[in-house]
């Protein structure tokens, strides 16, 4: 088994930090999250300001016209359906929560649009309450390096909560959302500037196939 801790002082070493727009707001993180569904960081963040400026919370957002909306978030992926989304998550937010995101996974995802990933990013990033948020970014770095073996992010939230300390769980998306954007990329990863070549299965497998050669 791999030591979890030695392996996340050295992403933590090589990851930049990552800006969340809205750190510890619910609401607007849990908008900049569906926003960011196909959408890079930048286009989300600026979007998310430009709701908040016009709409400033749900009750603002629940009585937009979804037209209005989507010129807002034009730029972001998706925009037709996540302008309407925005409109009904608020509505629900308003009339079964009394205008307060929910802040247990259970509940947020009752919410349309709204997955287990979205709903531990809600926890993390806007209540300080540990979970594992699993993305592409942790599913992809997570099996590379062998710290699991998993074939879906349902699975990998599952092994990554057996392995990764409490106290770890809070930073550990957006640390390995940096890392996996920075260094250990989708395609081509930067395996020689990487910390992590004496411990990853993924670069270890690598060199062995070439040996054989
Ligand atoms: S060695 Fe390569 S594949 Fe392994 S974690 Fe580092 S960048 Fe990713």
């Amino acid at each position: 088994m791999k030591d979890f801790e030695t392996i996340y002082k050295k992403v933590k070493k090589m990851a930049p930090e990552h800006h969340f727009e809205f750190k510890n707001d619910p609401f607007w993180i849990l908008i900049t999250t569906i926003l960011s569904h196909r959408t890079k960081d930048k286009t989300t963040d600026e979007a998310a300001r430009s709701l908040y400026n016009t709409y400033r919370d749900s009750y603002g957002l629940e009585n937009a016209d979804a037209g209005d909306i989507k010129k807002i978030i034009k730029n972001v992926g998706f925009s037709n359906v996540k302008s309407k989304r925005l409109i009904e998550v608020s509505k629900i937010i308003n009339h079964n929560y009394g205008g307060k995101v929910p802040d247990s996974h259970d509940e947020l995802i009752k919410i349309p649009g709204v997955g287990s990933k979205t709903a531990n990013i809600v926890l993390t990033q806007g209540y300080d309450i540990p979970a594992i948020a699993v993305d592409t970014h942790v599913f992809r770095i997570s099996n590379r390096i062998g710290l699991v073996k998993t074939k879906n992010p349902d699975e990998t939230e599952e092994a990554l909560k057996k392995i990764i300390p409490v106290k770890d769980q809070i930073e550990f998306n957006p640390v390995f959302v940096e890392f996996g954007k920075n260094i250990c990329k989708p395609v081509s990863p930067k395996c020689d500037v990487c910390l992590l070549t004496k411990c990853c299965d993924y670069y270890i497998n690598g060199k062995e196939i070439k040996n054989k050669k």
